[in-house]
């Protein structure tokens, strides 16, 4: 088996878990390779813990939980909240993209609300064309093959709402995703709660990470259901009153996106 090769370019440690955590199980559960690139070491997300040991413990939490889902991990030393889409990053971001080759490249969308995730979306989307310039990045051979780019769903409304374009069901993978989030410990249980004005319990901090968690895919659920209701939905396959979901918007600047080169993804077991 061809094995698909799926990138999350994600600004933070923890973005690809809350944003695809569904997906990135499905595709691992499917054979296939998953990797996370973090374009920040996310050391500004807390509020005790110094940038410099935070940075440290959130690279273990993140690699604790790559590894559940077999993904490989790079995480940049770039500092979180100070993210931009300069030349050199961009330059360092065609280099990684091209030395995995991915079939689909997923990010934030450039709407997103954190200005981390607005220049990780950002860098995708200008480094999307360069991947098939041979003379930019010239140590690492051009892409022959671009790969698809998605947006990972948002909530955001202003310029236009996210577009739900793919809808992955993730109702068999939620236990995964919460063993994923579990591990990132200084966010989930210390850090989100905090500037929540709430306080988990060591003996809450399932109950807390579960409801706190399944909010968004919960609501994707009831808006891909009634898109494809209203028949204004793109997806091709039958997905319709699912209880969790992820969608993902297509990025004009990717290679095409076939769902159907990777149906691996909604077929049940
Ligand atoms: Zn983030």
């Amino acid at each position: 088996m061809q094995k698909k090769k799926l990138l999350f370019v994600a600004a933070h440690p923890d973005d690809a878990e809350f944003c695809a955590g569904g997906l990135l199980s499905a595709w691992h559960k499917a054979g296939h390779s998953v990797k996370i690139l973090c374009l920040t070491n996310g050391d500004a997300g807390h509020h005790q813990t110094k940038p410099a040991e935070l940075a440290i413990r959130r690279a273990e939490e993140a690699r604790l939980s790559a590894e559940i889902v077999g993904a490989a991990l790079e995480i940049w030393p770039q500092a979180d909240g100070e993210l931009t889409a300069s030349i050199d990053l961009r330059k360092k971001l065609i280099g990684s993209i091209r030395a995995f080759a991915p079939d689909l490249i997923i990010t934030h969308r450039v709407a997103d609300y954190h200005p981390d995730h607005r220049a990780a979306g950002q860098l995708v989307q200008d480094s999307a064309y360069l991947l098939q310039v041979p003379a930019i990045v010239p140590e690492h051979a051009a892409m022959q093959q671009m790969p698809a780019i998605l947006l990972a769903y948002d909530r955001f409304q202003d310029p236009r709402p996210h577009r739900l374009d793919w809808v992955v069901d993730s109702t068999d993978h939620i236990d995964t995703v919460l063993s994923m989030l579990a591990c990132h410990q200084t966010q989930v249980f210390e850090w989100l709660p905090q500037i929540m004005g709430k306080t988990v319990n060591a003996e809450d901090k399932a109950t807390w990470l579960r409801k706190f968690y399944l909010a968004k895919p919960r609501a994707v659920a009831k808006a891909a259901t009634q898109a494809q209701k209203n028949k204004t939905g793109q997806q091709s396959n039958d997905l319709t009153d699912l209880a969790f979901a992820e969608a993902f918007e297509v990025s004009e600047y990717g290679g095409r996106f076939d769902p159907s080169d990777f149906n691996f993804v909604n077929k049940k077991n």
